[in-house]
């Protein structure tokens, strides 16, 4: 089967919490969309739950989100094979508290790497807690000092903003590429920044809040190694 293109709707807006949008391909345990606002699993940050609403009135589950083989391919996870028609008109709605718990502490993550300059080499976000691993002599990671100094850059109340650069651009400054474990998507010959007017710029293809003051506070919950190249920070909303 061809596989189709998603329209990926959470890239320009990450605040829509609902939409709507055709039905592709049904499959046993996943539905693809012609456009979506579910966020794929990718980057450390989970996929979107939430809801797909037929017209008479049906509500199908969505457990989770995933990238399916081709680029901006998505694959909305259900359990079984939904009744549906190709072509049919859904109403899509995510889980809302839950992705905006995700986007404030994935946006906190990026502040929190410029407090702490080593590479990373890890990350992972939940609705939750959100962490860090950085290659670094865990004797200089400070608790006190990650959650004051990342508290003072939030309460400078920066907007946000998208930057798109070419994959040559990108090649040419590799000191944009903090995360080793994670690089970049290549091959759509472009790649997708997130600015933090200055405090961070860096490519991430997740969900973002408008202004770092959505954040409000963290606060560091622990500090541990998880190996020779990997210290942990894990952090919480204060
Ligand atoms: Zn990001």
């Amino acid at each position: 089967m061809a596989a189709m293109t998603t329209g990926l709707l959470f890239r320009d807006d990450a605040y829509l919490k609902s939409a709507t949008a055709q039905v592709v391909a049904v499959r046993d345990g996943s539905i693809e969309l012609d456009r979506t606002i579910f966020y794929p699993t990718g980057g450390g940050q989970p996929g979107d739950t939430g809801t797909l609403i037929r017209e008479n009135g049906e509500r199908i589950a969505i457990t989770n989100t995933r990238k399916g083989e081709a680029l901006d391919q998505i694959l909305h996870i259900c359990g079984g094979t939904p009744t549906l028609e190709v072509g049919e008109p859904l109403t899509l709605e995510i889980e809302w508290s839950r992705r905006y718990a995700l986007m404030r502490l994935h946006t906190a993550l990026h502040v929190m790497s410029c407090v702490v300059v080593a590479p990373v080499t890890g990350g992972n976000i939940s609705p939750d807690k959100a962490r860090l691993d950085f290659d670094i002599d865990i004797a200089q990671l400070n608790a006190e000092r990650i959650e004051r100094e990342t508290n003072e850059l939030l309460a400078r109340s920066v907007v946000t903003e998208t930057v798109w650069i070419t994959d040559e651009e990108l090649d040419a400054r590799p000191e944009l590429v903090k995360t080793m474990s994670v690089q970049p998507p290549r091959g759509a010959g472009r790649v997708r920044l997130l600015k933090i007017p200055e405090i961070d710029l860096q490519p991430c293809g997740g969900t973002h809040v408008k202004n770092i003051n959505e954040i409000g506070a963290i606060r560091v919950l622990k500090i541990r190694s998880e190996g020779k190249h990997n210290k942990r920070v894990e952090i919480a909303l204060a």
